[in-house]
């Protein structure tokens, strides 16, 4: 790697990180960036199928809603949007911030097995489209589809386009922006939710770090590698909003005492105190932005009208 393809910078720290999550053990080496703090996995292995075996957490099984519970959802969504919470689930915080109206054409990247778009659509969102080229096979119901493609083999486009934790499992993020504004409609927003090395936990713990997650993370920027980007695409990022879990601090105390996340169980580990003080304490790390991830919101910015010269 010579310069950052982000910002360009020529420095950057080499890093040797570990295989952790089904614990092989496998080496691979990343590279800071000394000005953006964004990482890069060096050297991304051609076949990475290996570390996304059948029990990777994406592709869990899929819970539909029955009818009454579907209604239930789609009264609780309506309720939101008037400004009544009541048993919110996560993603209506995710969304918040974007302006959207159910007919808003949306996409999923890397959608796994499709419960988000499922959850929208009992929400009463109309267009919604996933994408996950590791899915089995394409799917379509009355409410939304899921197509078995890469992101840069999307040839629609849409009001908005989110990634939930699957940009930093794509190589080469200024060419994922570049393909991103070709999908994008006028006023089209982006969500980005991802791991940040703003992380606190990444400062103190380094390579033990749950979301460094090597080799799957292909790349993980700073708040500062997302505005650069976001500067060079004529994205504006209009809000960023960290929204770290519990994860963060009993993952990376798994990973230092040398277990894997994959068939260790959690209660055996930590008590339920612990538990509870690592929620407390992912609150407080958003609060005062160190936790380990945050949302990303970005708009395509309206060209500015020149001034008629008929005034
Ligand atoms: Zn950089």
């Amino acid at each position: 790697m010579k310069e950052c393809e982000i910002c360009q910078a020529l420095e950057f720290k080499a890093i040797i990180a570990q295989e952790r999550m089904y614990g092989t053990g496998d080496i691979f080496k990343y590279m800071e960036c000394s000005s953006c703090e964004a990482l890069f996995l060096a050297d991304i292995p051609a076949d990475l199928s290996k570390y996304y075996p059948s029990n990777y957490y994406s592709f869990g099984p899929f819970n539909r809603s029955n009818a009454l519970l579907a209604l239930l959802k789609k009264l609780r969504y309506k309720a939101f949007s008037r400004g009544i919470s009541f048993n919110s689930p996560v993603y209506y915080d995710w969304l918040s911030p974007l302006s959207l109206i159910p007919t808003s054409k949306i996409a999923d990247i890397g959608c796994g097995n499709g419960q988000l778009l499922a959850e929208m659509a009992y929400s009463s969102f109309q267009q919604l489209d996933g994408y996950d080229p590791f899915v089995e096979e394409a799917f379509s119901s009355e409410n939304f589809s899921i197509y078995k493609k890469d992101f840069f083999e999307i040839d629609q486009k849409y009001d908005l386009v989110m990634f939930h934790h699957s940009f930093e499992h794509l190589p080469n993020p200024v060419e994922v922006f570049e393909k991103l504004i070709t999908i994008l409609n006028p006023e089209g927003q982006v969500l980005i939710r991802v791991p940040v090395t703003n992380a606190q936990v990444w400062k103190e713990e380094h390579t033990y770090w749950f979301q460094l997650d090597a080799p799957r993370h292909l790349f993980i920027p700073n708040t500062k590698s997302m505005e650069i980007l976001g500067d060079r695409f004529g994205l504006e990022l209009f809000n960023t909003t960290f929204d770290s879990m519990d994860s963060q601090f009993w993952g990376t105390a798994l990973y230092k005492k040398g277990k894997p996340l994959v068939g260790t169980n959690l209660e055996e580990i930590f008590s339920k105190k612990e538990l509870e003080s690592f929620s407390k304490k992912a609150k407080l790390y958003n609060k005062q932005k160190i936790g380990d991830q945050a949302c990303f919101y970005f708009r395509k910015k309206t060209p500015s009208i020149p001034p008629s010269k008929f005034q």
